[in-house]
Parts: C-alpha cells; sequence; structure tokens
C-alpha cells in the first residue's frame, strides 16, 4: 500500500449514522503505541495483544465520556498474568503487560486465550468527580474484544460491537453501540447492518487507512456524520506522590530493612521506567504522614 502522505495516527474519531440510534468510534496508534513498546522488550505476541488493548482503552474511554482515568487489566493465569492500559483526560495513554515467571510463551502467532489463560478483565472507571466505578468480565471468550463487549451488556446494557487489531507497529479499533432511545431511530434495520458491514473489515483496512476512508469504504452507502477527532499519545501519570504512596503499601518494616541495607530505596515506575529515589528522611515523613506511627529503631 503506498502513503502519499503521512498517515493520520494517533487518534480517535467519533461518528454516528444519521435517522438511527446507532454511534462509533474509530482509532488508530502508531507513535503512542511506538513509546509503549520501545520501552520494553515483550514478544512479537505480547506486543500485538497490548497494541489490541490501547486501542480498547481509547474507545472506551470516549465511549463511556469519561472525564477521569479509565484502566482496563487482564488478569489471567496464563503465560501472560498481567495485561494492563490506562488513559487519562489529557488523551494520554500508557500500558503494561507482566509475563509470569518461569513459564514461555507459545510459539508464533499465539491467541488471546492461550496467552492469558482463565481469569478476569476489571475495568475501572475513576471520575475526577464522583465515585469510582469497577466492572468485572471473565476471560471466556476467544477475544479481548468478546470479553470487551460481553463487559458492555453486563454492566452497560448497551449493544456494543468492537473489533481490535494490532500488528506491533499500528494498533487500531473499531466500535459500534446501539443507543436505548428508540425515538430518533428511522431505520430498524441499521444496527444489524452496519454491524455487518464491520465484520467485513480487514485488518490492513483498519491498521492502514485514513480513519474517514475507512469509514467511507464501510459505509458509503450510508449517511454518516463524523465529529472532530481528538488527539491521543503516549503519557504517563506517575509522580513522586504516587510512587510514595506504592512504596507505603510495603509497610514500614520492610521499608526501613531497604535503608537500613542500601541507604535508600531506589524504585522505577513500570510504565516509563523513570527512576526514583528516596532517602530515609523523606521515607519516614511519608511513614509519619501515612499513620503518623513513631519511627522504631531496630
Ligand atoms: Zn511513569
Amino acid at each position: 500500500m503506498i502513503f502519499p502522505e503521512p498517515m493520520m495516527t494517533d487518534q480517535i474519531q467519533r461518528f454516528l449514522f444519521e435517522r438511527t440510534n446507532v454511534r462509533g468510534e474509530i482509532v488508530t496508534l502508531e507513535r503512542a503505541y511506538g513509546e509503549v513498546l520501545e520501552r520494553h522488550g515483550y514478544p512479537p505476541a505480547v506486543n500485538r495483544l497490548l497494541g489490541e488493548l490501547l486501542a480498547a482503552v481509547a474507545l472506551l474511554t470516549d465511549t463511556v465520556k469519561l472525564d477521569g482515568i479509565l484502566s482496563i487489566e487482564v488478569r489471567g493465569q496464563g503465560a501472560l498474568s498481567l495485561l494492563m492500559a490506562e488513559s487519562n483526560p489529557g488523551g494520554e495513554l500508557r500500558a503494561i503487560a507482566r509475563l509470569a515467571e518461569d513459564t514461555s510463551l507459545p510459539e508464533g502467532e499465539a491467541a488471546f486465550r492461550e496467552l492469558v489463560g482463565e481469569g478476569h478483565i476489571v475495568i475501572t472507571l475513576d471520575p475526577r468527580e464522583g465515585n469510582r466505578y469497577q466492572g468485572i468480565v471473565a476471560l471466556d471468550h476467544d477475544s479481548l474484544a468478546g470479553c470487551l463487549e460481553a463487559y458492555f451488556s453486563q454492566s452497560e446494557q448497551l449493544p456494543t460491537q468492537l473489533w481490535l487489531r494490532a500488528d506491533g507497529e499500528r494498533a487500531g479499533g473499531l466500535l459500534l453501540q446501539r443507543l436505548p432511545d428508540e425515538s430518533q431511530n428511522q431505520d430498524e434495520d441499521a444496527w444489524e447492518r452496519t454491524v455487518q458491514l464491520a465484520k467485513t473489515l480487514q485488518t490492513d483496512e483498519l491498521l492502514g487507512l485514513e480513519q474517514r476512508e475507512l469509514l467511507h469504504r464501510l459505509y458509503h452507502e450510508e449517511t454518516v456524520r463524523v465529529f472532530e477527532p481528538k488527539a491521543l499519545r503516549f503519557g504517563c501519570t506517575c509522580s513522586r506522590e504516587r510512587i510514595g504512596e506504592a512504596l507505603l503499601t510495603l509497610g514500614a518494616e520492610e521499608l526501613r530493612n531497604v535503608l537500613a541495607e542500601q541507604g535508600e530505596i531506589e524504585t522505577q515506575c513500570h510504565f516509563c521506567h523513570t527512576h526514583y529515589r528516596f532517602g530515609e528522611s523523606e521515607v519516614e515523613a511519608l511513614l509519619h504522614e501515612q499513620g503518623g506511627a513513631a519511627p522504631t529503631l531496630h
């Protein structure tokens, strides 16, 4: 395929079909995906799944119109024990994978369920204002998209279909959703028809075509209204404060043991690999703030 100009990637585009209650989102990621992958040395099968998860987290965030942090965690008992992607309101995405120790990944084009095994997906919506919401679905579909569709029917009770693809260089996703409001719907077949057309989508189309071109190719007989695309990029939300809070979960005794042995606590963010160092006085200040507990000497 030849592209005369650099393709517009790293953006999400909302659209709807006029006079129906069907809406959609399309996302394409390249730089943000590359920046996640270059920080780690995951095997190709993991890189593909991480791409799908990044596309999914972007689609979900825009679909639920969340002003906050949304994360999707795939927790399995297979060779891939954790896969996590997170978005924040600035259009920033980050992701990480964790491989189980002492296991080897299946060779070649390993399927989703082969990698993750039994387990579940936890979806957390943490709005800037209001309560945190968590939804859980079992890993009982053959693809990540299938599991997330189950989440939508359970938690949001909205018929939703998702297509996710990634090849290690680009990640793409398409989401269609039927809204509950039937009063605006003048086209009873719209949902079935738009889903059937989306099922003809090829991986190279989703990853290689401009978003508007892809919508035209699939839906040139429909009246599609597209909205302004939103830019997405890699970004990490780690900070000294958040890393400090995470350290406290190790407990005072463990922290003081490390300080006694090493003089300081050195740690790094798993997502972006930024190093953080905490000296004794800083750790004691954190412990003091946490519980007001008086430092004990060993
Ligand atoms: Zn970070």
